[in-house]
C-alpha cells in the first residue's frame, strides 16, 4: 500500500470514530436531559460536585493512554459543562444584565425622557455646578436646544485634593432648581453611600463615576434605590469588569441601569483617554442595557467631540453625554474641553444633520 493510500485509510477510520463519538455525545446529552428531569421531579440540586468527582476519578482509574489523565479529565469536564447547560443550569449562572437572560432591550424611563428606546438622547451640562446663574444659563440654553436631560457635578471626584471639589449638596439643590425652571431632568454623580438618601429628591438619574465603578458598597446602595443609575466605565476596567459592576446594581434590585463608555487609560496621549468605541456594540450584544458615550471625558478635546459623538451614534449608542458651560475659559473644572453655547449649537446641528432621530424636543 502506498503511503498516500495508507493515510487515506487511516483518515477514513478517524472519520468513522468521529461519527461514533458524535453519536455517543448526542446520546450522552439526551441522557443528561433525562437525568435533569428526574432530578427536578425529586427536587434535587441539579449540580452535584460529588458525582462529578466520581466520574473524574473513574476516568483517571480507567485511562489506558495515550492521553494524559489531566488532559482527558479536562475534556470530560467540558462535556459535563455542556450537559449542565442542556439541563438548564446555565440559566442560574447567567448574569441578570446579560442579553441571554433578557432578550429585549431595557428601556430606562424618567418622567418626560426615555433612554434605550431607539431614539438617542443627548445629556449635556457643565462639568461642575458652580453657581445658580451658571446652571440656570445652561438650563435655559438646553431647553432652547430641545435637550431633555441636564448634567452637572455637585460632588466632584478630582485627581488633586487642591482642585475645586464641587459645591456638594448645595450644588445639587441649585442644579435641581435650574432644571425645574426649564422642565429638564437631572443627572448628577453621587460618590458615597451616605450621600444617596439626601440626593434622591434632587436627581432623576444617579451617576456612578468612573473612579467608583468598583466601589461595591456604593453599587449595592444605588441598587436599592428606585432611581435610574448611569454607571461609567472605570478608568482601567475591562468590559467584563464593567458588566460585573452593573450586575452588582441589578442584583440589589435596581434594573434601571445605563452603561456609559467614557474612555479608558492607554499609552496614547493625543486624547485624554482612549474612547473604546467597539465597547458600545459589545455591551449592546452582551447586555440588554442602554449604552451611552461620554465624548468629553473620553477625548478631552473640544475638536473631537462631534466626530466622537457621530461615531458613538453610528455604532448604536443610545445617547451621548457632553459638557458645556456659559464661559468655559473660567470653568472651575475641565475648562479646556467644555463647549461654549455657540460651539454647543454647532455640535447639536452637526449631530442632528446626520442623526435626525436624536430625541430633542421640537
Ligand atoms: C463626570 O462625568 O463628571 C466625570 C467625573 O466623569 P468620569 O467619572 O467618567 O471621569
Ligand atoms: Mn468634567
Amino acid at each position: 500500500m502506498s503511503p498516500q493510500d495508507q493515510l487515506n485509510r487511516l483518515r477514513r477510520e478517524m472519520d468513522e470514530l468521529n461519527r461514533e463519538m458524535l453519536d455517543l455525545l448526542s446520546r450522552r446529552g439526551e441522557l443528561a436531559v433525562e437525568i435533569g428531569k428526574v432530578k427536578r421531579l425529586q427536587g434535587v440540586e441539579r449540580y452535584d460536585p460529588v458525582r462529578e468527582r466520581e466520574m473524574l476519578d473513574f476516568i483517571a482509574a480507567e485511562n489506558r493512554g495515550p492521553f494524559e489523565t489531566p488532559r482527558l479529565q479536562h475534556l470530560f469536564k467540558e462535556m459535563f459543562k455542556a450537559s449542565a447547560e442542556l439541563q438548564g443550569e446555565d440559566r442560574d449562572k447567567t448574569l441578570l444584565v446579560s442579553r441571554k437572560r433578557q432578550a429585549e432591550d431595557t428601556v430606562v424611563t424618567l418622567g418626560g425622557a426615555t433612554i434605550g428606546n431607539g431614539r438617542p438622547q443627548l445629556i449635556a451640562g457643565p462639568c461642575a455646578v458652580e453657581s445658580f446663574e451658571q446652571v440656570n444659563a445652561v438650563a435655559e440654553k438646553l431647553a432652547l436646544s430641545g435637550v431633555k436631560i441636564m448634567r452637572g457635578g455637585a460632588y466632584k471626584p478630582r485627581t488633586s485634593p487642591y482642585d475645586f471639589q464641587g459645591l456638594g449638596f448645595d450644588g445639587l439643590k441649585l442644579l435641581k432648581q435650574a432644571a425645574d425652571r426649564h422642565d429638564l431632568r437631572v443627572i448628577s454623580e453621587i460618590m458615597t453611600p451616605g450621600a444617596i438618601d439626601s440626593a434622591l429628591p434632587y436627581v432623576d438619574i444617579i451617576q456612578v463615576g468612573a473612579r467608583n465603578m468598583q466601589n461595591f458598597d456604593l453599587l449595592k446602595e444605588v441598587g436599592k434605590t428606585d432611581k435610574p443609575v448611569l454607571l461609567k466605565r472605570g478608568l482601567s476596567a475591562t468590559i467584563e469588569e464593567f458588566i460585573y459592576a452593573a450586575e452588582y446594581i441589578m442584583a440589589s434590585g435596581n434594573h434601571q441601569i445605563i452603561l456609559c463608555e467614557r474612555g479608558i487609560r492607554t499609552y496614547e496621549r493625543a486624547t485624554r483617554n482612549t474612547l473604546d468605541i467597539t465597547a458600545v456594540p459589545i455591551l449592546k450584544q452582551e447586555t440588554h442595557l442602554p449604552v451611552m458615550v461620554d465624548v468629553t471625558h473620553s477625548t478631552g478635546r473640544r475638536d473631537l467631540l462631534l466626530p466622537a459623538a457621530k461615531a458613538a451614534l453610528a455604532v448604536g449608542a443610545d445617547g451621548v453625554m457632553v459638557e458645556m458651560h456659559p464661559n468655559p475659559a473660567i470653568a472651575l473644572s475641565d475648562a479646556q474641553q467644555q463647549l461654549d453655547f455657540d460651539q454647543f449649537d454647532e455640535f447639536v446641528n452637526g449631530l442632528t444633520t446626520q442623526f435626525p432621530q436624536l430625541d430633542l424636543v421640537k
